[in-house]
């Protein structure tokens, strides 16, 4: 028998990994944009380059979250961008699901597929993009080996 971890799985425990190098102490949370089952591009959420960390200066917290650091899901499609790497029609593997912010530079970069380990906030993932006006998706709540996820496909052009 295959014991060896299936795709989902094996990407979102490298999120995880991933996460642990997040440089704010609220939240440590790690992305990992993938093409053909290969990592384009991974992010975890910290500061801008050349910008201090919440580690050192403290979380700069405006509107009850941090406005310090920049979103995994966005330093991976920064990074993706920095190195000329095309995302479009890709998927991302998050830790935590996505903040509307996120969730709207996932759908414009193209990425179709959406799958995170842990909710987050408290609109539900289905309530943001209706209230995006986006209806053309499918989403389901998966478990392989006692690892539960969530799934989100996007339909867009
Ligand atoms: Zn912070
Ligand atoms: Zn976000």
């Amino acid at each position: 028998m295959d014991s060896r971890d299936p795709w989902e799985i094996y990407f979102l425990k490298l999120a995880q990994t991933v996460s642990s190098r997040a440089t704010c102490t609220r939240l440590k949370v790690g992305s990992v944009i993938v093409k053909d089952k290969t990592v384009v591009a991974t992010g975890y959420n910290g500061s801008p380059s050349g910008s201090p960390h919440c580690l050192e200066s403290g979380c700069l917290v405006e509107n009850n979250s941090c406005q310090r650091t920049i979103h995994a899901e966005l330093n991976a499609i920064s990074q993706a961008a920095k190195h000329g790497n095309a995302i479009n029609n890709a998927t991302i593997y998050v830790t935590h699901e996505p903040c509307f912010n996120c969730l709207k530079h996932i759908i414009t970069c193209g990425i179709k597929e959406i799958y995170y380990s842990e909710v987050y906030g408290s609109t539900n993932v289905e309530d943001k993009l209706k209230k995006l006006g986006i209806n053309d998706f499918y989403y389901t709540i998966a478990e392989i080996n006692n690892n539960k996820f969530y799934v989100i496909k996007l339909f867009h052009g």
